[in-house]
């Protein structure tokens, strides 16, 4: 019975949080049932416990208590039992002993354009830390960035539906938060109201259930932004999706704003109709593309100044950023949670943060995002974009023209594979570890101050683990 309502648990979260975050932080919990209001869990480490408290303790606790087991409180236990990291979490160390203080969301604070509504709108609680203002632009996401920011200034609607689409992690709730608060502030009197596909849906059959179709149309037609995430999940559900359609139409009429996300294009969603894509692609459709390195320790660098105002005199070695934006590409919220994960161990055994430490800290993460890449395979593959022959990668020739793309192939073996520099340098022709050394620190300084070069490795390194 209790493994059953774990098991539902786990259904809602995988779907909720995505995949990825699933995997780093639900999976290796343990359920150990529920008893007077309490759910317990047992965690592989304190960072696990505290993480998944912090950041999923409302919504675990809500799933549980929607299956008809009331909880109020999550209470976790370490217990290294179910770790997928089979290493203690230091050597050096003992098991710090971490009381957990099971918290109810306290990042999440209510909207107040939600809360002061005449009428109640159902939406979900806003995240205070999901706005504009720490969202780091890049590349990749700066149309997306672009067009939530025009939607959320005041004026005509210009474009609607806003419809932002890309993978799991890539930060497109946290640009509707955003918008949801910037219009709360510039314009506290509109009625702004943001949920999930998932509690649309859930509305509309509570709605079916209590015989209040009337009280929910109502509802949703008196908004003056509707922000639906994960639009996705209405597919297959066809009278949801109906409703979804009436209610988009109506507001579209009256020129209201509308915001919709989803992991993927309208016309990829599976099981929905034909008008409802029509309608989806018919405003502005925009693409928050995967992370680039770029991005990535931009985001690490932002967030790393507010992981040091929460744990001040924590230092960090050079490197250690690049080194993460490099090998953790899978999505933002893993490379926040390995962040979040460094600094809460490092100030707990007084540490800096350095190589050897993140290695060790974050093993199960590093090993989740570890490619497969052979030596041979980023051979071919810089030979190819140079077009070099690869005997002269692996001979002895000096020429510019060869010996840049074989430093970039050294860099890329060190980054990618988990050969030793020894070893690197065997199959680079039988070099020595100090050519490998030099190569690597060669490239990493080249990529800073050369676009070129760090478009290369970039591309590179996405061919590879493609
Ligand atoms: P999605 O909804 O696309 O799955 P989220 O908006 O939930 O992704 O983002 C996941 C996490 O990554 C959030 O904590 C978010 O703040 C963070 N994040 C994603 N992209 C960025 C960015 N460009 N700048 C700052 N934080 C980001
Ligand atoms: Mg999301």
């Amino acid at each position: 019975m209790s493994a059953d309502l774990w098991g539902r648990v786990c259904d809602e979260l995988r779907f909720a949080i995505g995949q990825d975050a699933f995997k780093n932080w639900i999976d290796p919990l343990e359920f150990r049932g529920c008893e007077d209001g309490v759910a317990r869990l047992a965690a592989p480490t304190p960072f696990i416990g505290n993480w998944v408290s912090q950041h999923y303790g409302e919504r675990i606790q809500k799933i549980i208590s929607k299956s008809g087991t009331n909880v109020v409180r999550l209470d976790f236990t370490v217990c290294p039992a179910k770790t997928v990291t089979a290493k203690p979490v230091h050597s050096g160390f003992s098991e710090p002993k971490v009381e957990f203080v099971p918290q109810a969301q306290p990042m999440a604070k209510p909207s107040a354009a939600v809360q002061t509504a005449d009428l109640d709108l159902p939406g979900s609680p806003l995240d205070a830390k999901y706005k504009f203002d720490n969202f780091v632009v890049g590349k990749p996401n700066e149309l997306a960035h672009a067009a939530a920011r025009r939607v959320a200034e005041p004026g005509p609607v210009t474009f609607n539906p806003l419809f932002l689409y890309g993978g799991v992690g890539l930060g497109k709730t946290h640009l509707m938060h955003a918008i949801a608060w910037q219009i709360q502030e510039t314009r506290p009197d509109a009625r702004v109201l943001y949920l999930s596909a998932e509690q649309f849906m859930y509305r509309f059959v509570q709605a079916l259930r209590f015989k209040d179709m009337h009280g929910f149309k109502q509802l949703f037609r008196s908004v003056d932004v509707l922000m639906v995430d994960d639009v996705q999940f209405i597919g297959g559900k066809d009278s949801t999706q109906e409703e979804f359609f009436h209610t988009f139409n109506a507001l579209v009429d009256q020129n209201r704003q509308i915001v919709i996300t989803s992991d993927r294009p309208p016309n990829e969603i599976q099981g929905i109709e034909d008008r409802i894509i029509s309608r989806l692609q018919s405003g502005l459709v925009v693409d928050v593309h995967p992370t680039d390195y770029e991005l990535r320790l931009g985001i690490l660098q932002s967030k790393a100044e507010a992981q040091a105002r929460l744990h001040p005199g924590i230092d960090v070695d050079h490197g250690v950023f690049e080194y993460l934006a490099m090998r953790i590409s899978s999505n933002v919220r893993v490379l926040e949670g390995a962040l979040t994960r460094l600094f809460a161990f490092a100030s707990l055994v007084g540490r800096k943060i350095d190589m050897d430490m993140s290695q060790e800290c974050l093993s199960d993460i590093l090993r989740a995002s570890e490619r497969k890449v052979t030596i041979d395979e980023i051979i071919r593959k810089v030979a190819e974009h140079y077009n070099v022959r690869m005997a002269d990668l692996l001979g002895p020739r000096r020429a510019r023209s060869v010996s840049r793309p074989r430093q970039v192939a050294m860099f890329l073996s060190k980054s990618l594979t988990t050969k030793s520099l020894p070893e690197i340098g065997r199959r680079f022709g039988g070099r020595d570890h100090t050519t490998v050394i030099h190569a690597v620190r060669k490239v990493e300084e080249l990529r800073v101050i050369d676009a070129q070069i760090s478009d290369d490795v970039e591309l590179l390194r996405r061919m590879l683990e493609a």
